[in-house]
């Protein structure tokens, strides 16, 4: 078996024009056993009564649809929920009236800042906006539990060295830690997001793998987070080999929200 991009998007996001079918005609080029989607949900964006989600009866329609045309290959259902404290009943029953694989969780905005932007950064500072994003995600894990993987745990962070590449995560470790005990202890899986390391040098991630294995981390995803086809599965080979080098054996992956093992050589 060849691991899958357990993070991808499609037309289905508000930020991508993706056609699914082309991801699957890659997936069957590469033959994968798997494929799964997981499309933005986040509800009341920066508190301006706009839901930044999709028509989940058609997307799943259309996966249907896929499924037949592509036999070989097991179609996951899956989702990106953003975190929205005022938003968990509604969030609550979007994962009740569906039958998703995988839930993915993230952080993505605070009611008023995208932590996206550096504008935002610069805007509030930045060791202020990390401080805020970090404490923010710990709130998160804390007060929502119906996930499988936490998403890129330093997308912030990703933003503010863009800013400042003086900035090192070490100076987290902290914040990190408090975080990783979390996931550790509700068995969550920490996802290593491609696209958040491919700005960052290679020695974060190491950072990051290293911190969360010594305090006991044994869940990881490993994902792209496409939003266009040449994403998919983008420079998987080199961080199967860090995450391996880092000491890990395994990698995961979820089915009808089960956690399988994936080993990785
Ligand atoms: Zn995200
Ligand atoms: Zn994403």
């Amino acid at each position: 078996m060849i691991i899958h991009d357990q993070h991808v998007h499609s037309y289905y996001s508000f930020d991508s024009k993706q056609p699914i079918e082309e991801y699957l005609l890659k997936a069957k080029e590469l033959d994968l056993d798997y494929f799964v989607l997981t499309d933005h949900c986040d509800l009341n964006y920066l508190d301006q009564n706009k839901d930044l989600f999709f028509d989940i009866d058609k997307q799943f329609e259309e996966l249907n649809s896929l499924q037949s045309k592509f036999p070989n290959i097991k179609i996951l259902k899956g989702i990106e929920i953003g975190y929205k404290p005022n938003e968990i009943n509604r969030i609550n029953n979007i994962i009740k009236d569906n039958q998703f694989d995988l839930i993915n969780f993230s952080l993505h905005e605070s009611d008023k800042i995208d932590y996206y932007f550096a504008e935002e950064y610069k805007k509030h500072g930045i060791i202020e906006t990390l401080n805020l994003y970090f404490k923010r995600e710990l709130e998160a894990i804390e007060s929502f539990k119906d996930y499988d993987v936490f998403c890129h745990l330093d997308y912030g962070f990703k933003t503010a060295f863009l800013i400042d590449q003086n900035l090192s995560i070490d100076k987290y470790e902290n914040e990190l830690s408090k975080i990783m005990k979390v996931l550790i202890k509700d068995e969550k899986a920490l996802e290593i997001n491609l696209k958040v390391q491919e700005v960052l040098p290679t020695k974060h991630t190491k950072y990051i793998l290293n911190l969360y294995k010594s305090l006991g981390g044994k869940y990881l995803t490993l994902s792209s987070d496409a939003h266009e086809l040449d994403k998919f599965r983008l420079h998987f080979d080199k961080y199967i080999k860090i995450i391996k080098d880092s000491g890990f054996d395994n990698l995961v992956y979820f089915v009808n929200r089960n956690k399988y093992l994936f080993k990785i050589s």
